[in-house]
């Protein structure tokens, strides 16, 4: 996998059973959603995301405590949009923004 900062690349659901820590090569762009177990009941956390330029694995809250990323649409009808931006700093440099579905960089 070439590293990118500035792919612009779609986002999808990483479909491996378990998800995680799976036997598939994790692409940019990957998603997986996040529970957290609060007395037995499954509540959402946010978004295991492999980021956009170079696959490593980044993780966006989504819920809870402020500050955390806003979640509207949704990923598998690829309209997911998070504000605000995504930057993997110490990273690959990557910093864009998911609209709609899609990584973009700015
Ligand atoms: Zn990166």
């Amino acid at each position: 996998m070439q590293i990118d900062p500035k792919r612009t690349v779609k986002a999808t659901r990483d479909r491996v059973e378990g998800g995680l820590g799976g036997q598939d090569t994790d692409l940019p762009g990957e998603m997986v959603p996040v529970v957290h177990l609060e007395d037995g009941v499954e509540v959402p956390w946010g978004y295991t995301v492999f980021c956009p330029g170079c696959a490593e694995r980044l993780s966006l809250q989504t819920a809870g405590p402020e500050p955390h990323w806003t979640a509207t649409g949704d990923l598998d009808a690829g309209t997911l949009t998070l504000t605000p931006s995504i930057h993997h700093q110490n990273g690959c440099g990557w910093h864009g923004h998911l609209v709609e579905g899609t990584f973009v960089p700015v």
